[in-house]
């Protein structure tokens, strides 16, 4: 199940769908995703659909994390430091920490978040920071970052992760409630002005407000 040729077959699953970047695709061929899985649903890691991880929430899509990484690369230019909103499993921090220099993840259940360390540490990722945080509020230590991605949907886009986007950072952000679409919000220049395109309609576990231990 978790052999090349099954990993091939999302690869290209993913290219059906539209996903272009060569280096994107790479990566997600290359990242085992049945390790982020519990034993039970392993056998199911590379099929193109969210899984259960456990306190109410999920593993991504491999098509959503593909979408949302290409989009933040495609938009971001030179990212150095991107934060990600949600580490959940870990998963699309995997797939962020081998493009980019540095990634900062927060989680707010840290039961999750202590799961994902230990994967992490596992894969050998060293460039990754771990944070057990509300990330509606950001890092706000170590902003600004060039790029943040958001694996929660907000209502309405936190003044916090804008106020922590570098000159030309970018955002990538599922928004709403019942009905949420993805957003990408890029900071124009130095300034507090924010451009702001709807992409596709999505559906992912709401970003909820304090920490569970
Ligand atoms: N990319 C992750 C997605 C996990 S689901 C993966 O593929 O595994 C989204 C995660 O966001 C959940 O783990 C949830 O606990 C977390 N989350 C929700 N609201 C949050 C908040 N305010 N701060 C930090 N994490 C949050």
């Amino acid at each position: 199940m978790t052999s090349m040729r099954t990993r091939e077959r999302l690869v290209q699953r993913l290219m059906e769908q539209g996903v272009t970047d060569l280096q994107v695709l790479d990566v997600m061929r290359n990242t085992p995703r049945h390790i982020f899985l519990d034993e039970a649903l392993s056998h199911r890691a590379y099929e193109d659909t969210a899984l259960p991880i456990g306190y109410g929430q999920t593993l991504s899509q491999p098509y959503i994390v593909a979408r949302m990484t290409e989009v933040l690369l495609a938009a971001g230019g030179k990212l150095d430091r991107v934060l990600e909103v949600g580490t959940g499993s870990g998963y699309q921090t995997t797939v962020l920490a081998q493009l980019v220099p540095k990634v900062y993840s927060v989680e707010r259940i840290k039961p999750l978040q202590d799961k994902a360390r230990t994967r992490l540490r596992q894969l050998g990722l060293h460039n990754v920071q771990l944070k057990h945080s509300d990330g509606g509020f950001g890092w706000p230590d170590q902003g600004q970052f060039e790029g943040i991605l958001s694996a929660a949907a907000p209502r309405t886009v936190p003044q916090e992760l804008l106020n922590q986007l570098a000159p030309d950072g970018v955002l990538v952000i599922p928004v709403g409630g019942e009905q949420q679409e993805l957003q990408l919000i890029i900071r124009e220049g130095d300034s507090d002005r924010f451009k702001t395109q709807t992409l596709e309609p999505v559906k992912f576990v709401p970003l909820l407000s304090g920490t569970v231990r």
